[in-house]
Order: C-alpha cells, then sequence, then structure tokens
C-alpha cells in the first residue's frame, strides 16, 4: 500500500469498542503512547449497543457486600461450562485479574461499576455457579460530560429504547413494568421522561447514558482526558510485517493511507465477525447461506479484525460448540420498510410467556438464557429450513409485562398489530391459523400447559426452577414468578429468530492477549481483545456479562503486557501514570 503520511505511536488499537478502549486505557495510564482507530462515524461498537453487564467472579463490589465466592469455585464453574475448551492459563489470567482490573479502572478512570447482586448465573446450580454478585454493570453516565464528542458515541440500539431513551437495567426497568401500579414508580419515570424532554429538546438525544452507552461514554471521556486521539471513519485495511514481527498497519484516513508504525505493537478489537457473511455461513449451522440470521451488532463488524490476524500467521479457534453468543430476536418493522433486531432477553422469563415451533409444541424452559434458548429452538425445528418459535400470551400478560418490542399498558398495541409485528388472535385456534402452526397440537399445549400453570407448576420443563429463571420472572407472581396460565383472550404472538450478541470464535491467544500461530508461539507485536480473542467461554454462556468482563480484563493485560508490565504483575518499571 501506499501511504500519504507516516505517523509513529507505542500502540495502535483497532477498534473502539470495550477491548479497545480497555487496551488503549490501560497502555496510556502505564505511560504508551496510544492511537485508537474505528473503522466507523462513532465509536463504541457492539459495546454501545449493549447492557453493558461484565462478569467478573469475586469483583471488588461483591466481595464490600460479603458475597460468599471464591477464585476456586469461579473456576470449577468455567471448567464445567466450557468442557473440552476449558484453556486453564487464559481462564486463570481472567480470573486473576478481573477484580484487578475492576479496582485499576474504578480508581484512575471516568469508570464507575454497579453491582447486580440478584443478577445468577446463567446455570448457577452447576458445581461452581452462584445466585448473584458476579456481574457489574457501567453505572449510569452524563454525556454532556463528553461535551461535543457526545456526537461520535454511537446511540444505543432504537429497538431496545422506550421513544428513544434509554432505560436502564435492574430497578429502572421495574419502576417501568410498575408505571400503572405504584406512584413511587409513577413518579419515578415521570421524572427520567421529563429530563428526556428536555434532552430531547437542547441536545436532541438522550443525555443520561445507561448500560452500553455509559460503560462506553465513560471509556472515551476517560480516553479523551487522556488525549488518546480516536481517530474514527479510519479502518485498519492491513498490518505492517517486518522480520516476523508486526510493526504498525495501513489506516484509510480522510487523507488517503496513512502508514501507522508501531513501537510496542497493533491490538486487534474489531469486534469479531457477526456481520461477516462468509463466515456466518461457515460457521452458524442454523445458517447455510449466512443470511438466515440476524445480528443486533453495528454493521462494520465484519470480521477484519481476524481476518488480519489469519494473514499474518494468527488462527481462529476452530471446533467450539458455538461460534457465537446466541439470542432469540423478532424483527421490528421501521417506517423505511427495514426492519431492526429486537433481543429478547427479559420477557421469556415473565408468568404467561411461552415459545411453540411450527408444530404448535413447547420445547424448552422458556425462562432459561438467550444462548441456551435459541439451540433449543434450532434443535427442536430439525429438517425445517426455517429456524424460529413463536412467543404466546394472552390479553392480561401482554398488558402487563408487554412483549419484545410491544410495551406494557398505557402504551396501545395497535401500531403493533397493523404492522404485522404482533399476531393476534380471539381464540387460540385463530392465532395458530393465523400464524399457519398446527392448531390442535397447540390447543393441546396450552391445554396441558394450563392445567399445571393454574398451580404456578411447569412439570414439562420447569420455568421458575433455577435462581436465573426467578430473576427474569416477577417477584409478585405467586408462587412461580415464571409460570402462569395462558387463558384469557385475545391471544398474542410475536416471531423469533436467531440472532447474536457477538462472537466466540475469535483469534487464538495467549494469557499475555498476544495472538499466537498455529505451533502455539507469540506473534511479536500482535495483541486481541474484545471478540476478536477467541472467547474463554467453550462457545457457552455461563453468565450476564461474559464477554465484556473479558474483553474489559483481557484489554487491560493486554496494555499491561505492552508497556511491560507483565500480567500479574505491575514492575516498578512501569508504574501507571496517572
Ligand atoms: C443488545 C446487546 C446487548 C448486549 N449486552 C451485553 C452485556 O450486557 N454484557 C456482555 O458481556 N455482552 C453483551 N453484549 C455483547 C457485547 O456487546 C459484545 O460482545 C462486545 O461489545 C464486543 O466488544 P468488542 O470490543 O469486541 O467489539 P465492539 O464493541 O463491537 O467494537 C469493535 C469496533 O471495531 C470496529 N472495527 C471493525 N473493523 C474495523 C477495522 N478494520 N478498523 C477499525 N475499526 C474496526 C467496529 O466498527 C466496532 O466499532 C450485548 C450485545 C448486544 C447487541
Amino acid at each position: 500500500m501506499k501511504p500519504t503520511k507516516t505517523v509513529t505511536c507505542d500502540v495502535l488499537v483497532v477498534g473502539s469498542g470495550a477491548g479497545g478502549f480497555a487496551t488503549a486505557l490501560t497502555a496510556r495510564l502505564y505511560g504508551l503512547d496510544v492511537i485508537i482507530t474505528e473503522k466507523e462515524p462513532v465509536f463504541g461498537g457492539t459495546t454501545a449497543r449493549s447492557g453493558g453487564w461484565m462478569w467478573i467472579p469475586c469483583n471488588p463490589l461483591a466481595k464490600r457486600e460479603g458475597f460468599k465466592d471464591s477464585r476456586e469455585a469461579a473456576r470449577t464453574y468455567l471448567q464445567h461450562e466450557a468442557g473440552n475448551h476449558f484453556d486453564a492459563a487464559r481462564v486463570d489470567a481472567f480470573l486473576d485479574n478481573g477484580p484487578k482490573m475492576v479496582d485499576f479502572f474504578q480508581e484512575k478512570t471516568e469508570m464507575d461499576f454497579t453491582l447486580g447482586p440478584a443478577f445468577s448465573d446463567y446455570h448457577p446450580d452447576a458445581p461452581g455457579g452462584m445466585p448473584g454478585g458476579r456481574s457489574v454493570v457501567a453505572t449510569p453516565y452524563d454525556g454532556r460530560k463528553l461535551g461535543k464528542e457526545i456526537a461520535r458515541l454511537r446511540p444505543p440500539l432504537k429497538e431496545i429504547t422506550f421513544l428513544g431513551m434509554m432505560i436502564g437495567s435492574g430497578k429502572e426497568l421495574l419502576h417501568f413494568f410498575n408505571v400503572t401500579r405504584s406512584v413511587k414508580s409513577a413518579a419515578y419515570v415521570g421524572v427520567l421522561l421529563a429530563k428526556y424532554g428536555r434532552d430531547l429538546v437542547s441536545h436532541g438525544r438522550a443525555m443520561r447514558l445507561t448500560n452500553g452507552n455509559a460503560l462506553i461514554g465513560r471509556l472515551a471521556k476517560s480516553a479523551l482526558d487522556q488525549n488518546i486521539p480516536i481517530w474514527t471513519s479510519s479502518p485498519v485495511k492491513d498490518l505492517i510485517v517486518e522480520d516476523g514481527a508486526v510493526k504498525g498497519a495501513f489506516v484509510q484516513t480522510e487523507d488517503g493511507i496513512t502508514e501507522v508504525r508501531t513501537r510496542r505493537g497493533v491490538v486487534l478489537a474489531a469486534g469479531g465477525f457477526p456481520q461477516d457473511m462468509l463466515r456466518r455461513k461457515e460457521l452458524f449451522p442454523h445458517a447455510p447461506t449466512g443470511a438466515e440470521h440476524w445480528s443486533p451488532a453495528p454493521p462494520g463488524n465484519t470480521g477484519d479484525g481476524i481476518r488480519l490476524g489469519e494473514r499474518v500467521g494468527g488462527k481462529a479457534i476452530e471446533g467450539l460448540p458455538n461460534a457465537a453468543a446466541w439470542v432469540p430476536v423478532s424483527l421490528v418493522p421501521r417506517r423505511d420498510g427495514t426492519s431492526g433486531p429486537f433481543p429478547h432477553f427479559i420477557d421469556r422469563g415473565k408468568p404467561g410467556v411461552i415459545a411453540v415451533t411450527k408444530n404448535g409444541k413447547r420445547f424448552t424452559n422458556e425462562a432459561n438464557s438467550y444462548h441456551d434458548f435459541v439451540q433449543a429452538m434450532v434443535n427442536a425445528c430439525g429438517d425445517n429450513p426455517e429456524k424460529a418459535a413463536w412467543l404466546i400470551v394472552d390479553h392480561p400478560t401482554i398488558r402487563r409485562y408487554g412483549l419484545g418490542f410491544v410495551k406494557p399498558f398505557p402504551v396501545p398495541l395497535t401500531p403493533a398489530l397493523q404492522n404485522g409485528y404482533l399476531v393476534k388472535g380471539r381464540t387460540l385456534r385463530e392465532l395458530a391459523e393465523k400464524l399457519g402452526i398446527d392448531a390442535a397440537a397447540f390447543e393441546q399445549t396450552i391445554e396441558t400447559y394450563n392445567r399445571d400453570a393454574r398451580q404456578g407448576e411447569d412439570p414439562q420443563f420447569k420455568r421458575g426452577s433455577t435462581a436465573y429463571n426467578r430473576y427474569l420472572g416477577d417477584p409478585d407472581h405467586k408462587p412461580n414468578p415464571c409460570v402462569g396460565p395462558i387463558e384469557n383472550g385475545p391471544f398474542y404472538a410475536v416471531k423469533v429468530v436467531p440472532g447474536d450478541l457477538g462472537t466466540f470464535a475469535g483469534l487464538r491467544t495467549d494469557a499475555d492477549a498476544r495472538v499466537i500461530d498455529e505451533s502455539g508461539n507469540a506473534i511479536p507485536g500482535l495483541y486481541a481483545a474484545g471478540n476478536d480473542m477467541a472467547s474463554i467461554m467453550g462457545g457457552n454462556y455461563p453468565g450476564g456479562g461474559i464477554t465484556l468482563g473479558p474483553a474489559m480484563t483481557f484489554g487491560f493485560i493486554a496494555g499491561r503486557h505492552l508497556a511491560g508490565a507483565g500480567a500479574n504483575a505491575v514492575s516498578n518499571a512501569s508504574r501507571p501514570a496517572a
């Protein structure tokens, strides 16, 4: 490539999600000269669209709250989850450095973490599993602190906002569910809406950042405070390799090709391959052409980082039972004729919600994790080329909890019925006929389910049997927060199809986040973080935040290693600069 100019730095970070920012900030705070380069006109990647949860066992917040967790228990849990893909060296690095990462960012940057005390592991009854305390989330942030840079922050996923407003997880979401039932909740929501209205008038967007937007808002503010340049609309096109070592990269900028020479290394943090049709086709069994899959990840995550790594001898991990973190999505029609994927995280756990496939039958405990739900759905569809299911509810349930993109009372159902997102039947048979599913089997399914659901039981799939199920349920619904009958028509359905939150099958790395070649040797000058790095979860999804927790932690590890501080000890020579 013929560059129009050359710049030199210690570290070039490719991508501005959690993996990229965590690496860049750590390296900078250890005194290195860092540039972040981002392909898209906005920074933040999938991270900015995410829930912002980070799974960090034995995190300092849980310790302060007195949670009885241990490194051994977490290691046992990960060993159980990852099975044959358990990578002891990287898991140990993660467990040792996760809590240190939280302290480091909390002390030295704008980052602030909030504990999810009741956010259960997704398999809490497995060996080493915990019913809460391992997930932390970025505390909401005032977007005004970013000044004019707020314009470059990727907005949240439109489909999961309420009229463009971000709703925080946990207590905040509960207030929204209870808005017509509690004066306190109504007042809480009223204040948030008033503030949002004010922000819209003065800034044209929500300035109260929550979840992934808060995470990126906080990281970006910290990076800007440290004078880390964030080049947007600047994709990396190729790596520079000399004498077997990565020495920089060619970046497409508005001035042409810029040659970035690096003294320490290049970090691939380009967010995996959720939008790479070819690799989807190769690695997602339910998507034979790549198109039978709908990802809420941004369009720029086309697997560039993994390809760049492979071109210089890196290798993407193979044979994982799942190449990505699955989530069921429904497709919300937009005014321009396109549709946006709505990820179904919590509605499946509410009482009175079940899922059936085309044969009219249930196929799983719907309150299990989104990753487990999609696997069960794809299996249940067998040879049917369409891998899909329908979430089914009755009238009281949809008005109480909403369903997918459809909000609870008092938000009207009509727009969703008119655009076809929500399907309604006065009777179960009418609903089945409209959906094109086996009506007789469907009626039988509901009858069987209701017989036990009236007593709060689900002998077939045991909804409500785990702490995670109950976390998603309605604590006020007795006797089982996840089970209620479906009996008061009209009845409603929303169709769900396979989607992902991010990919698992990234580049193989060592415990210092260095990309390794086929023989297991580190490629000098090349690191990976976030989803460009092969997940340490072995294709499973153990708990809330298992992509962002490792992304932040291995970013922290990579930044320190680049600075010569090693993964596990801060050397005196490289004390943080701030
Ligand atoms: C709705 C939703 C909710 C989620 N909630 C959670 C959660 O709560 N907890 C959790 O752990 N995970 C969650 N996830 C998954 C999580 O968001 C991703 O796994 C994570 O953000 C990936 O981080 P990353 O740093 O690897 O990549 P990203 O955040 O995607 O950032 C990568 C960046 O690299 C850029 N890039 C790509 N190619 C190039 C190139 N050639 N040159 C320069 N830049 C490039 C991209 O444009 C992108 O901005 C969620 C995902 C979604 C969609």
